[in-house]
């Protein structure tokens, strides 16, 4: 049966933990309006990715708009 071969001890684990910690995400600043966006994916302000327009920003409305518009 397996047996952990020696006591972890709590310097041991706060150790290993150190680097537990999440990073923030690295943010690029949209050419357009400036806005912090994440790399690799379109600015979801004005919906541009390498300076072409690939959302339709003006189309696009928020869940709580669509489902008080059906009733
Ligand atoms: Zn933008």
């Amino acid at each position: 049966m397996g047996l952990p071969g020696h006591r972890r001890t709590s310097s041991h684990k706060r150790r290993r933990a150190a680097h537990f910690a999440l990073e923030e995400g690295s943010y690029n600043t949209c050419p357009k309006c400036k806005k912090a966006i994440l790399s690799h994916r379109a600015c979801a302000f004005c919906g541009t990715y390498k300076g072409r327009q690939v959302l339709n920003v003006d189309k696009r409305t928020s869940r709580a708009t669509r489902k008080s518009k059906k009733k």
